[in-house]
């Protein structure tokens, strides 16, 4: 059994705490939003007043936060004035699954080296139903013995571990995952609507191109057609996943990756303006495969 501080209990980080509550460790948690604070108390987490005292005691901490901005406000202090590295014991593991930009994880990684403490970015791959699952995929970025050390834990939330390289490969090869998930989303919100357009029923539009060469995840695991899959975000009218929000702030991360590195991202860069036109016409909250109101030309929820 491991002491665990888990700062960030929204969509995935809910699920990812409960898992490791589940699996008979002691998490001491927090979140700014109350109902996520009771929904912790139901799962067998224990809630802490705040930040600094959920990691306090802890050998290893987790957040599970929105963006780079606030995972540099919660351990570099920037802004909230907690010295939250300062709670923790020397040798203490710090596991960043927030999707960053690399920049910060370095920074955060750098002033947690600088106190002793190690420090891992572990972005995930999987959505909320691989974190309610405990299936996520884990790409972290660090050092090789900080890695082996994270992987029991890391293995009660997820399935897959990959050590993608040095501090900050975790947050590269996510950025590069999420470029290619909006392109394959937007690619089979088009499709299906082409085709729902010209009179096929979009399920089993969704099966044929399933058994042929189109197939990809988007369409098999996360179909954007509503009433396809059960239990896709489409079908409970796309609340409750990865919001719209959230895949504009990695396709940023993305486009900066490429500018950085002199890559020509010309279908990222259309994705990127396709998700933003989206989340500009109310539709941020949503989650991401509303993408295919804009192929529909309404909002979702309309007739
Ligand atoms: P979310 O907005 O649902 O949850 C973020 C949580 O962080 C919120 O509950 C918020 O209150 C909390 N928070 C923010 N600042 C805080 C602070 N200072 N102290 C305590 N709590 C704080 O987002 P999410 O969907 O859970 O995503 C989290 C991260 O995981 C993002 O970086 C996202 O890009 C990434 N991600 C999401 C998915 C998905 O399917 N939702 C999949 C893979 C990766």
């Amino acid at each position: 059994m491991t002491r665990i501080g888990f700062i960030g209990l929204g969509n995935m980080g809910g699920p990812m705490a409960a898992n490791l509550a589940r699996a008979g460790h002691a998490v001491q948690v927090f979140d700014l939003v109350p109902e996520s604070l009771d929904r912790a108390i139901k799962a067998g987490c224990i809630v802490a007043g705040d930040a600094r005292e959920a990691v306090t005691g802890c050998d290893l901490a987790i957040s599970m936060l929105p963006a780079g901005e606030h995972v540099r406000a919660l351990w570099l202090s920037e802004g909230c004035g907690q010295d939250l590295l300062g709670a923790l014991p020397a040798g203490a593991l710090v596991i960043d699954c927030s999707t960053i930009d690399v920049a910060s994880a370095r920074a955060v990684g750098a002033a947690a080296k600088a106190r002793g403490i190690r420090f891992l970015d572990a972005p995930v791959s999987g959505g909320v139903a691989g974190a309610a699952a405990g299936t996520l995929t884990f790409i972290v970025g660090g050092e090789s013995a900080d890695f082996e050390a994270a992987k029991p834990v890391l293995a009660c939330m997820g399935q897959n571990l990959f050590h993608a390289g040095a501090l900050g490969a975790g947050q590269i090869a996510k950025m590069c995952n999420n470029m290619l998930l909006a392109i394959h989303m937007a690619g089979t919100a088009e499709a299906l609507a082409l085709g729902v357009k010209e009179g096929l029923d979009p399920g089993v539009l969704s099966t044929i191109m399933g058994k042929s060469s189109g197939n990809n995840w988007s369409l098999e695991r996360y179909n954007p057609w509503p009433g396809v899959m059960e239990n896709s975000p489409a079908s409970r009218n796309y609340e409750g996943g990865f919001m719209t929000r959230l895949m504009v702030k990695d396709l940023g991360l993305a486009m900066a990756l490429a500018e950085h590195a002199h890559s020509a991202v010309p279908m990222g860069a259309l994705a990127r303006n396709l998700f933003n036109l989206h989340a500009s016409q109310g539709q941020e909250s949503k989650d991401f495969s509303s993408i295919l109101a804009l192929y529909l030309g309404k909002a979702q929820g309309e007739k």
